[in-house]
């Protein structure tokens, strides 16, 4: 039988009219809800992203900054700029695109970022929070991943989890989302030695790699959850995950599509950590 699609788009659409009318509720208590983001250098993709992201801020009713700075933007310029967003109280959340022109180091302008206002979940102290589960900025795709399992009542305590791909932004925040809910979780990657005997035992499987067509439906087990966090061109120019969908659909459980899978729940999880950083300062009064 084939699996049922985990439809990312329509999830996506359900979160964000619950975003919206919480925004509005802000309002009517005077405070809007603001993101910035700092987009560095001219990359066509991030800025796709960048606009997209502004997009959806807007429709949500949310105020939206857009921070633009050249490619040769000094980092002590980049860290200036971040500390003025820390200060100012019309921001709740502050998101810097990556990547950054290569002469800027990343890790230090995470870190410059106010933990408060790290709507990206990629502060060491998120993370920290995160590893110990504590309550934290929770990086947005594996924040949507858990999102879509939650909404196909996913039970996860003791399944067994595979993530392919370690990242710090999606595969390891990933694996410990599914530790902190009990989950046996096991990590591959590129040197991992036998791909296929891990995969092919998830009872959930998350694919985080950005290779078409890495996991085939050999390396799925009967029933799984697949998840496919991938977003590759095939050799058409067609957006498409890591996952051979037409096949594995046929064996897994649940799957979710690229694209209308986990791509709109990335952004509709950054609008929700923006909405979740106005209302504590909202609280604080
Ligand atoms: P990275 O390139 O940072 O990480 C890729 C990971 O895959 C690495 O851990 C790498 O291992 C591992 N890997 C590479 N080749 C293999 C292989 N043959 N077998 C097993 N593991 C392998 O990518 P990201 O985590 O940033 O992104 C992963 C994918 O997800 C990309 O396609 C990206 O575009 C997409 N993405 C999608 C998002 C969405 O919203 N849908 C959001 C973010 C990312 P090693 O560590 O050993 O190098």
């Amino acid at each position: 039988m084939s699996a049922q699609i985990i439809d990312g788009k329509d999830i996506a659409r359900r979160k964000q009219d619950h975003i919206g009318k919480e925004v509005q509720k802000l309002k009517g208590e005077g405070m809007t809800p603001g993101l910035a983001v700092i987009l560095a250098g001219d990359n066509t993709a991030s800025k796709t992203y960048v606009s997209n992201k502004q997009k959806t801020c807007r429709k949500l009713g949310m105020y939206s900054l857009l921070v633009e700075l050249p490619e040769s933007v000094s980092e002590a310029e980049l860290i200036s700029r971040i500390g003025q967003l820390n200060e100012d109280p019309a921001i709740h959340g502050i998101l810097v695109q990556l990547p950054l022109p290569a002469h800027i180091n990343e890790k230090v302008i995470i870190e410059t970022i106010s933990p408060e206002k790290d709507v990206d979940g990629f502060h060491p102290i998120n993370v920290g929070r995160v590893m110990t589960g504590q309550d934290a900025f929770i990086p947005c795709t594996p924040f949507g991943i858990m999102e879509m399992l939650d909404s196909i009542e996913a039970d996860v305590s003791g399944k067994h989890v595979v993530v392919v791909g370690r990242s710090n932004i999606v595969g390891k925040p990933s694996g410990q989302l599914f530790l902190n809910k009990n989950a046996t979780v096991t990590y591959c990657h590129s040197k991992t030695a036998d791909l296929i005997e891990h995969t092919k035992r998830a009872d959930i499987l998350v694919a985080a790699v950005g290779k078409a067509g890495l996991i085939t439906e050999s390396h799925v087990k009967d029933g799984a959850i697949v998840i496919d966090v991938g977003m590759n061109r095939n050799q058409e120019g067609k957006l498409c995950g890591d996952v051979d969908f037409q096949a594995v659909k046929e064996k897994a459980g649940y799957i979710t599509p690229v694209p209308g899978g986990v791509g709109p729940m990335t952004i509709t999880m950054l609008m929700e950590n923006t909405l979740k950083a106005a209302k504590s300062v909202s609280k604080k009064g």
